[in-house]
């Protein structure tokens, strides 16, 4: 019987029977396993080759919340990223990648694929047509976000997966804001789905870690690849994974509320000149972000009357966010992207993509909806 997500969180990819009649997975921390009938290297069990109990619990966890095929877990969501992307894509390849990509992601286009012998092209708008003018014979995959960050972009995502079918081209998304909870990319007719689970999937702000999830045949591939490049997860890290995931449906949901209320507060204050999210019908997304998500995440971004000195007053008087980078955990925290994640990036190429220098994100934790409300208000206040 096909349970819903919810369910799965507690129980897809439990051991059967259960080890020892353990409720939750044990830590299994032994480097090697007994040799056990397997043919050639990727057999072998090796905490590298991210085969242990651990590795295997999670990616079948992972794999059934989104509804996909199979997936794999990782040392970070940056390994998640260039593991696919070095397995996707050979010297001599092309990619079409969504321009205002995560920091990291875009600075390993930008700065290394060239050494790869890779090349690139930044897709224009969200017109299938341009991006028809853009893809050549040698392109082999297409990459997006499901919500950009800082400014919570939405492009066309159901446009993209089927450009990708139509010429051939695998298609990548980063679905780490959104995470499973409020889109599956897989339903959506995505081939690889990217997280950091340092981010929504942990969600305790405590351990680094990535998956890719998605088409069977790929994940093989992009596994080969991970024993040969070498970034697998630890299995403690595994251990805090899988039970960071278990509350993630109830953590997601009651973010989704929180930032909606306190989008809707924003917006509505007289001291805020514009908020980004896509749950507000102000978003030039709203309508496509209403088909695609069950929920519109726990990010948003704000920029206050006033400028710089405005935003850096109102980061200091709040109380109860941390001034922190990172998103997705329990705790409620605030950056100036202009100073921190894209603070690399020239001014003008920050303007472009909406990164002004007042820009305040925020990621919503699971604080008391109202007490922040309240924090908010009286750091706008001043
Ligand atoms: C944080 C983040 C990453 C990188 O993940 P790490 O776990 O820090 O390596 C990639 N994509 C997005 C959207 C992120 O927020």
């Amino acid at each position: 019987m096909a349970h819903q997500l919810e369910t799965k969180l507690i129980h897809a990819g439990e051991p059967q029977p259960r080890i020892e009649g353990a409720v939750t997975v044990p830590i299994f921390q032994s480097a090697m396993f007994e040799t056990a009938g397997g043919t050639g290297y990727h057999d072998l069990r090796y905490i590298r080759l991210n085969n242990t109990p651990n590795h295997r619990a999670l990616h079948e966890k992972l794999a059934a919340l989104e509804n996909a095929e199979d997936a794999v877990v990782m040392a970070s969501g940056m390994a998640a990223i260039t593991t696919t992307l070095l397995t996707v894509l050979s010297a001599g390849d092309h990619l079409l990648a969504q321009d205002c990509l995560y920091g990291g992601t875009h600075d390993f286009l930008t700065q290394d694929l060239r050494g790869f012998g890779i090349t690139f092209d930044f897709l224009e708008g969200d017109d299938p047509n341009d991006w028809q003018r853009q893809v050549r014979p040698e392109t082999k995959a297409i990459y997006v976000e499901s919500m950009t960050n800082p400014t919570l972009q939405v492009t066309d995502l159901a446009a993209v997966a089927s450009f990708a079918k139509s010429h051939g081209l695998v298609s990548i998304i980063d679905n780490t804001f959104a995470s499973p909870v409020n889109y599956r990319p897989s339903e959506w007719g995505y081939d690889l789905s990217l997280h950091s689970c340092t981010k929504y999937l942990n969600g305790h702000s405590d351990i680094v870690a990535g998956a890719v999830i998605g088409r069977a045949d790929l994940i093989q591939n992009v596994t080969h690849k991970l024993n040969h490049l070498g970034g697998s997860l630890d299995p403690h890290a595994c251990f805090l994974l899988y039970r960071g995931m278990k509350t993630l449906a109830v953590r997601v949901k009651y973010q989704n509320e929180s930032a909606m209320t306190l989008g809707k507060f924003f917006d509505a204050h007289p001291a805020v000149s514009k908020v980004n999210y896509p749950g507000l019908p102000t978003h030039p997304a709203y309508q496509r972000s209403c088909e695609l998500f069950d929920g519109f995440g726990g990010m948003l971004s704000i920029e206050l009357e006033g400028g710089v000195e405005a935003a850096t007053r109102f980061m200091q008087k709040a109380t109860l966010p941390l001034i922190a980078p990172s998103l997705g955990g329990v705790e409620t925290l605030m950056t100036r992207p202009a100073a921190t994640s894209h603070a690399g990036m020239l001014p003008e190429d920050r303007q472009k993509v909406g990164v002004t220098d007042s820009l305040i994100r925020v990621s919503v934790g699971i604080e008391a909806t109202e007490d922040l409300v309240a924090d908010f208000d009286q750091a706008l206040a001043s």
